[in-house]
């Protein structure tokens, strides 16, 4: 049962042929297992989850329905959770219990959920492969030996191995699409305001977004559904209609006109990946699309603008681990300052560190319009790349990464990291949505195909992704450590 869809298990729930008990008790089991290999959750909640499942099941006796009611989910911990550990993968935050639920996690607790745990990630979402975690590396289910993705590598994994149903993820980059791609899962990832950002931890505010991790884009829409809407907490929510993200997952394909960006088909795309990625397109034209060449022509810029403007926003909004309001603090500090300097170097990691100097420098006086201001002109030209391309094509495709999963320990240049995020980048530069599906496996791992649409063309790009989904089944293939169990 644990292998099936939202959609299948809520079917299974609502005929009677499982409680949420039982699939609760599934899990936790399979997280028994084998959490000490993946390392894919920092916090479980047995107990609660248990409880949770408890309510849930004497609510639909009592009557209530509902898609996501009763289903097992884990959220990344990097959304607050009130009185469970929300670390954010860094010791900064290793005890911090936060007073309150994100809007995110009270929305799907209103839904129904139960919350599992709190999946791991890279410090403050800043990685590619979930090895900056202070809780060490993810490990990857379809070859141990290799990284997840990052950076929500946590959440990928766990989903991919049914150590839960669905998870949420945050994407800034590209930190949902690439571990879904290097997993063999569905990642989503709505437009910039679609989701309430509130008490999610913030890493770059203007592009960080809440999504989905699913076993398939019916699932993501499903989450979806419970998760987006206008927030007042958050003043960046959008004041729009939510659809039902499910009405039109059935749409035909036929005239469907996609684009694949020539900047993404040149060398450093491995030849395995791009034929895979050619093959699933050829399965679009089966289904009554036409493929054309589209031209991102700033593309090339988007990795250095986002490694200005992220950095920039971090060193920002980490200016509040001072040792004072949250979280860690030094021992026996001698004064103020020995103790801010001392906390923020005993409690962040190499790379978040990193991030804010680099930050800082260029948000200082001097430097601010030789980076800050000609990243952000950057960030327009690349909007309006995509602007001009949506008016010649319903949908963008191309590959999500440039390869499958890497072995742990193999990047250590952090240039070569950044570059993980050339096919996505952009898309969260443009505030755009995005979504990874599994489009085949290159010597057995997992290949994901990157399709981008309009703002706010959620409900176009679900469908889309379902319509794949419907006619092929590389999102069903599971991990070989899940052989022989279910
Ligand atoms: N890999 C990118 C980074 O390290 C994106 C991370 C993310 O999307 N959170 O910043």
């Amino acid at each position: 049962m644990i292998e099936k869809t939202v959609a299948e298990l809520s079917a299974a729930l609502s005929a009677g042929d499982v409680s949420s008990v039982e699939l609760t008790q599934a899990y936790l089991a399979r997280i028994a297992k084998h959490n000490a290999t993946l390392n894919a959750y920092i916090t479980v909640c047995e107990k609660p989850a248990l409880a949770q499942a408890q309510k849930a099941d004497e609510a639909r006796a009592d009557g209530a329905s509902g898609p996501l009611l009763g289903i097992p989910m884990a959220h990344k911990d990097i959304f607050c959770t009130k009185g469970v550990k929300t670390t954010c993968g860094s010791k900064m935050l290793h005890n911090f219990i936060a007073p309150y639920n994100a809007t995110v996690v009270e929305k799907l607790k209103t839904a129904g959920t139960v919350m599992l745990g709190k999946t791991n990630m890279d410090e403050f979402a800043m990685g590619s492969s979930n090895e900056t975690s202070h809780f060490g590396p993810v490990r990857n289910p379809w070859d141990t030996d290799r990284v997840p993705g990052g950076s929500s590598g946590g959440s990928a994994s766990a989903v991919a191995a049914d150590l839960c149903a669905i998870a949420t993820g945050t994407d800034t980059g590209g930190s949902i699409r690439q571990p879904a791609s290097f997993c063999g899962i569905t990642g989503f990832k709505p437009s910039y305001g679609r989701v309430s950002r509130w008490g999610m931890i913030a890493f770059a505010s203007s592009l960080d977004q809440a999504g989905a991790l699913s076993k398939s884009a019916e699932d993501s829409a499903l989450l979806l559904n419970a998760m987006a809407g206008l927030d007042l907490k958050d003043s960046t929510s959008i004041d729009r209609k939510v659809d039902d993200y499910t009405s039109s997952l059935n749409d035909s394909m036929d005239g469907l006109k996609i684009g694949i960006p020539r900047q993404h088909f040149t060398e450093g795309l491995s030849a395995d990946v791009e034929q895979v990625i050619r093959d699933a397109l050829a399965e679009y034209e089966k289904l009554g699309a036409t493929i054309k060449e589209i031209d991102l022509p700033n593309n090339h810029l988007s990795v250095s603008a986002y490694y200005v403007v992220a950095p920039a926003e971090a060193s920002a909004n980490l200016s509040r681990y001072d040792g004072v309001r949250y979280g860690y603090r030094c021992k026996s500090p001698i004064d103020l300052e020995d103790m801010y300097k001392r906390t923020r170097s005993e409690g962040f990691g190499d790379e978040v560190k990193r991030r804010i100097m680099v930050g800082t420098y260029a948000l200082s006086a001097g430097f601010y319009d030789a980076y800050y201001r000609k990243a952000q002109k950057i960030r327009r030209l690349i909007k309006n790349d995509f602007n001009d391309a949506f008016k010649e094509v319903d949908v963008i495709v191309g590959p999500t990464s440039p390869h499958t999963a890497f072995e742990l320990g193999a990047k250590t240049d952090p240039v070569a990291m950044y570059l993980e995020d050339i096919y996505t980048i952009a898309v969260n530069l443009a505030g755009l949505p995005g979504a990874s599906i599994p489009a085949g496996l290159a010597k057995g791992l997992p290949v994901g195909m990157h399709l981008v649409a309009p703002d706010f063309a959620e409900s176009k790009l679900l469908n889309i992704a379902h319509q794949f989904q419907s006619n092929t089944d590389w999102h069903k293939r599971k991990p070989p450590i899940c052989d022989g169990e279910g």
